[in-house]
């Protein structure tokens, strides 16, 4: 079976693009792959915190993953750093990766042309860390949405770099997956952008444990266009063709038949469609975060998962650190 390999960092409650992007497809995948998913907590950090909102933020994400359908006999759900050899491993990609790539990675260029300040040492060698969380486990598939390809191109340029050095038995050189609908999820209040959950704009953005009243007023009040028709049309119609790929993607009908069905309606009619699609989804989901959180089980999967998750972790490091040379112990 095919390894495959996806986290998510809580740097704030988990949206919709999070879900139609990354968690639902995870779901769908855990029956093919040997499914390896975690918490990356070590990444969130690269921009600062709340402590006790990070906390929580943890919980809630672990909380989501099994309420969005992951199966801990099916999928190894752990924390980051619960598995020390993502850190161990990070520092080695780093000594492995090149100014120029990290330079190159629109993630980062992006904040520093929006002139964001204080940006950390951390953020800029998040490529590295990543690179290290997705080689540890020789995983087959990376599952992402759009704005994570880059970083898993990163990654195999990194891995077959390394395997051209020190041996082609080091690692498996990891293939990026991206769906097809839903692999970007714009903001409602501005279509030009990703919803994403650490920019804080709670108009343009459906967190997941959002009251799914809230959220089915949200999408009515979503930015559209003056046409005033139902068309796919991510360049001249982007607001009304996020919608489209929202209800798509919940529903799994084709996007021609929605755009078929709904030629004829107004925007105001087509929006409360997708208003019902999403209050219903969130619905489903908050009652299954709810069994999850009051049965007390988290604590325990996380302590599974990390077990799991270590027993490969560990091999692969000892091994690296033996052919990179910084091991001399003979170890079985
Ligand atoms: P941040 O703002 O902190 O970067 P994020 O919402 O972009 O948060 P990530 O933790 O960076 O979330 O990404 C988790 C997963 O969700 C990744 O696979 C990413 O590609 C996917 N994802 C994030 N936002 C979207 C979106 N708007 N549409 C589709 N997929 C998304
Ligand atoms: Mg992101």
């Amino acid at each position: 079976m095919k390894r495959m390999l996806s986290a998510i960092k809580p740097t704030g409650q988990l949206t919709l693009g999070n879900y139609i992007g990354a968690l639902k497809n995870f779901v769908s995948y855990q029956d093919d792959y040997e499914m390896i998913c975690f918490i990356a907590n070590l990444h969130c950090i690269t921009v600062y915190q709340k402590p006790e909102e990070l906390k929580k933020n943890l919980k809630d994400a672990v909380a989501l993953y099994l309420a969005a359908g992951l199966e801990p006999d099916k999928t190894t759900i752990f924390l980051q750093t619960d598995v020390l050899e993502h850190a161990q491993l990070g520092y080695i990609m780093a000594c492995n990766t090149y100014l120029g790539e990290l330079n190159r990675m629109t993630q980062f260029k992006d904040k520093q042309a929006k002139g964001e300040t204080g940006l950390t040492a951390g953020l800029y060698t998040y490529p590295c860390l990543m690179a290290a969380d997705i080689l540890l486990y020789d995983a087959d598939y990376v599952p992402v949405g759009e704005d994570q390809k880059q970083h898993v191109e990163l990654t195999r340029d990194v891995a077959i770099r390394f395997n051209h050095k020190y041996g082609d038995d080091s690692f498996v050189v990891p293939e990026p997956l991206v769906t097809k609908v839903g692999k970007r999820i714009m903001s409602l209040d501005d279509p030009s952008r990703k919803m994403s959950k650490s920019e804080h704009n709670d108009k343009g953005c459906i967190y997941l444990l959002d009251d799914p009243k809230l959220a089915a007023k949200k999408i009515k009040s979503a930015v559209t266009d003056s046409l005033g028709k139902i068309n796919y049309d991510p360049i001249n119609q982007p607001g009304i063709t996020n919608l489209i790929e929202i209800e798509s993607a919940l529903t799994g009908e084709d996007i021609d038949s929605i755009v078929a069905r709904n030629k004829d309606k107004g925007y105001g009619e087509f929006k409360t469609e997708v208003a019902e699609v999403v209050e219903k989804t969130l619905s489903d989901i908050q009652a299954r975060y709810k069994e999850i959180i009051d049965s007390g089980k988290i604590d325990e999967i996380l302590e599974e998962g990390a077990m799991k998750a270590r027993k490969i972790a560990s091999k692969k490091l000892k091994k690296i650190e033996r052919k990179v040379g910084i091991e001399i112990k003979k170890r079985k």
